[in-house]
């Protein structure tokens, strides 16, 4: 099946079993103080789940494309490194609204598998949570007893509180998930392990691709859960991880979502794929970030230095700098693959047609001032490589302020010269310069104000750009 018949074969699955087929929403999100991106399926029926809207269809599926790149999801630093965590992603979901629960959400999560999909079911496993004592909470043996009867109870597995209980936020919907998880171990490496059997943690053949979230309770404020009313349930598949898994591939890039595009970086750097470890992951990264870049622009998030547009920035930046430094792009390249996307994503997410030349022309520019202020930051960084060991704070943020390095980008260069990079010192030099942009005004981001919060401003959390960035976040009262 190409990934395109497999994406179909899922809505028209679900739209069989009466399910409303919806559109995708927009990757940007502009109206949510605790959201930058889309992260889930889910998001766009947040305030159904909290009971603040109607409910028009208690029946619905989508393909919902995903951003994971900050905040409570981060995966850029897998991305290309691993092969099934991608910054943009198609999130497939089907949702009840007070409809079916768990008995229908995983026979058809099974009949979807192995009578549509054809899967092999000695190569599927699954996991319940297994109960949290100091919360009181059972373990879940109602999904228990119903994978019981679909698959032999070995591939039944266990998860604790972190893996399978899933919440909305520190209030509102939660209740414990179950996962569907595909083996694709070669036979020697399942023998070696006969009788033992695995998750992701364990084998990175071993990959989730199916979430089946059973919202049951709700948390209020003092802690303590509730039976809610009305029980949802709200599934995510991963698309790209289930069309490696149909396709039995080891490795989501070598799927037809993404071999188009790595065969064109590859004829254009003259690099085989599969050459080397390193160019390799280079090119996944290019195949990767151009996805996100250019649907957060269609979506309306131009590349800036604030929020949401710096993410972006920082994505774009990163993909420019691998392709400059392992693939050997000294010119603009990145923004030629907008086209082989929007042919892609045609009739899928039209948005990326609709303003082809305009992310294009939006991308080449930034490459062409990303690459400018990159030559001369290498250049400033080679000189000091030669007669430093440590990267101190201090020349890290300068090459972040002036050359514009994300910080990854600095560790990722003092990597490959051995050298450490003090990222103490580059933090106390970047809240310097925080404190100082934050001191006597607001600034209004287009997301949210950051102030001090006895200037009329309530805080209402954090939000996290890199591992070691935090931002705080605050909203007017
Ligand atoms: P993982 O443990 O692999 O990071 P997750 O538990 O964070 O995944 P969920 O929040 O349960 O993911 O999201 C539902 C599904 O979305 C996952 O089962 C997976 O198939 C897919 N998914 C999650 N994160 C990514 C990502 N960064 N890239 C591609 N697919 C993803
Ligand atoms: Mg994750
Ligand atoms: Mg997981
Ligand atoms: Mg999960």
């Amino acid at each position: 099946m190409t990934s395109r018949e497999i994406r179909q074969a899922f809505l028209d699955f679900f739209k069989s079993k009466g399910h409303q087929i919806v559109p995708s929403a927009p990757v940007v999100v502009k109206n949510d103080p605790t959201l930058m991106f889309t992260n889930a399926g889910m998001n766009q029926f947040k305030d159904l789940f909290l009971g603040e809207a109607a409910i028009k269809f208690p029946r619905v599926a989508d393909t919902q494309r995903c951003l994971r790149v900050s905040g409570k999801h981060n995966d850029l630093e897998e991305v290309g490194i691993d092969t099934y965590h991608h910054t943009l992603f198609e999130m497939l979901g089907n949702w009840s609204f007070g409809d079916y629960f768990k008995k229908e959400a995983i026979q058809w999560a099974w009949e979807l598998f192995t009578d549509v999909y054809k899967l092999d079911k000695d190569r599927l496993y699954v996991t319940i949570f297994e109960g949290d004592d100091s919360e009181g909470l059972a373990k879940d043996t109602e999904a228990y007893d119903f994978w019981k009867a679909l698959i032999a109870e070995d591939r039944i597995l266990l998860g604790n509180k972190k893996d399978n209980f899933w919440e909305m936020g520190e209030t509102g919907p939660c209740g414990p998930c179950s996962e569907i998880h595909y083996d694709m171990r070669t036979q020697e490496e399942r023998q070696e392990v006969a009788g033992q059997s695995l998750v992701n943690a364990d084998h990175p053949q071993v990959i989730e691709v199916w979430n089946l979230v059973f919202m049951q309770f709700n948390r209020l404020k003092d802690g303590s859960l509730q039976p809610l009313p009305a029980k949802h349930v709200d599934t995510g598949m991963g698309f790209e991880r289930l069309v490696r898994s149909i396709q039995g591939k080891t490795s989501n890039y070598d799927t037809d979502v993404f071999q188009p595009t790595i065969q064109f970086i590859s004829q254009k750097a003259g690099i085989a794929y599969g050459a080397d470890e390193k160019t390799d992951i280079a090119m996944r990264v290019v195949a990767d970030h151009i996805r996100a870049i250019s649907f957060a622009i269609a979506d309306g998030q131009l590349p800036s230095n604030n929020k949401a547009g710096y993410v972006i920035r920082r994505i774009l930046r990163r993909a420019v700098r691998y392709a400059y430094t392992f693939l050997n792009f000294k010119t603009p390249f990145i923004n030629e693959l907008v086209p082989l996307l929007a042919a892609q994503f045609d009739g899928v997410f039209n948005e990326l047609k609709a303003q082809e030349s305009f992310v294009q022309k939006v991308i080449l520019e930034e490459e062409v001032s990303f690459l400018r202020t990159l030559v001369t930051g290498v250049q400033r960084f080679e000189n000091y490589a030669e007669s430093n060991t440590t990267v101190d704070g201090d020349f890290a943020f300068e090459l972040y302020d002036t050359y514009g390095f994300p910080i990854d980008l600095t560790e990722l260069l003092a990597r490959e010269k051995n050298l450490s990079v003090d990222m103490v010192g580059f933090n106390k030099a970047l809240q310097i310069q925080k404190d100082r942009s934050r001191a006597a005004t607001a600034i209004d981001t287009g997301d949210w104000i950051l102030v001090n919060e006895d200037e009329g401003f309530e805080f209402v959390g954090y939000d996290t750009l890199s591992a070691k960035t935090e931002i705080v976040k605050y909203r007017k009262v």
